[in-house]
């Protein structure tokens, strides 16, 4: 069993933070489709940098006021009432609420659901056998935590071995790209994209020229921030 995999959170439904859209998905291999938003509540990390703290810094946001937890036959409801074919699941850590994340996809007829994860929980089969996809976003030491925390190496296996992962490092710049490249070698990950940190246009832009000779060099994929190109930092876009 995983070290993390026992924070996985009960009490029915799902703890949401917000659901918005139709939208785009803003990021990696998805990137420009029509799509909903979902995002859960909680996460098992607390990176310094991180562009959603409302979803479990406790210590700037009242859980009480971000979050409400809903049924799942309520948020299908939701998604089914609305025309885009793909609902993004993001957080967070959508995976601490896992077991009703599959009730969920399990109600969902004819969407495709891609989750986003920082990779550190360990996916339930019936998890990766609903799913369309994983965008698995491991975390780089300038970004989060000590590797204790944030590299769980029998979640990185198993989602590499699952057939659904693509994974999608955010880089601040190329000196954090060898790595990116050690992980890509000691857990054997494919599909792997490249994103540049930024919360305006002008970071993403600057930040993918910076990367993109690099990125080809390594035989990798690269990701815009659509939602910033587009929306800049405005919120539930
Ligand atoms: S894993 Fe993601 S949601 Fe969680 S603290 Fe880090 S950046 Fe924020």
């Amino acid at each position: 069993m995983s070290l993390l995999s026992g924070a996985v959170l009960g009490g029915g439904g799902l703890l949401i933070a917000e659901c918005y859209g139709p939208t785009f998905q803003g990021e990696g291999p998805s990137v420009g489709e029509e799509s909903l938003l979902m995002r859960l509540s909680r996460c098992n990390l607390s990176c310094p940098r991180c562009d959603t703290p409302q979803t479990w810094d406790w210590s700037r946001f009242d859980p009480r006021e971000v979050s409400t937890r809903h049924s799942v036959e309520d948020l299908a409801a939701w998604v089914m009432a609305h025309s885009p074919r793909l609902l993004v699941v993001t957080g967070g850590e959508p995976l601490l609420q896992q077991g009703e994340l599959v009730a969920l996809v399990k109600l969902l007829s004819g969407r495709r659901v891609e989750v986003e994860t920082n990779g550190t929980v360990v996916p339930l089969p019936t998890l990766v056998e609903a799913v369309g996809a994983f965008n698995v976003s491991p975390k780089l030491e300038a970004f989060a935590a000590p590797r204790d925390r944030r590299i769980n190496p029998e979640a990185l296996r198993a989602f590499a071995a699952c057939g659904k992962a693509r994974f999608k490092f955010v880089v601040g710049d190329i000196s954090q790209l060898d790595e990116v490249a050690s992980l890509v070698v000691e857990f054997s990950l494919t599909q792997v994209w490249i994103m540049p940190e930024g919360t305006s246009s002008a970071e993403v832009i600057a930040g993918q020229r910076a990367l993109a000779e690099h990125v080809l060099a390594r035989g990798w994929n690269l990701s815009t921030r659509l939602h910033t190109l587009i929306w800049e930092d405005e919120g539930g876009r």
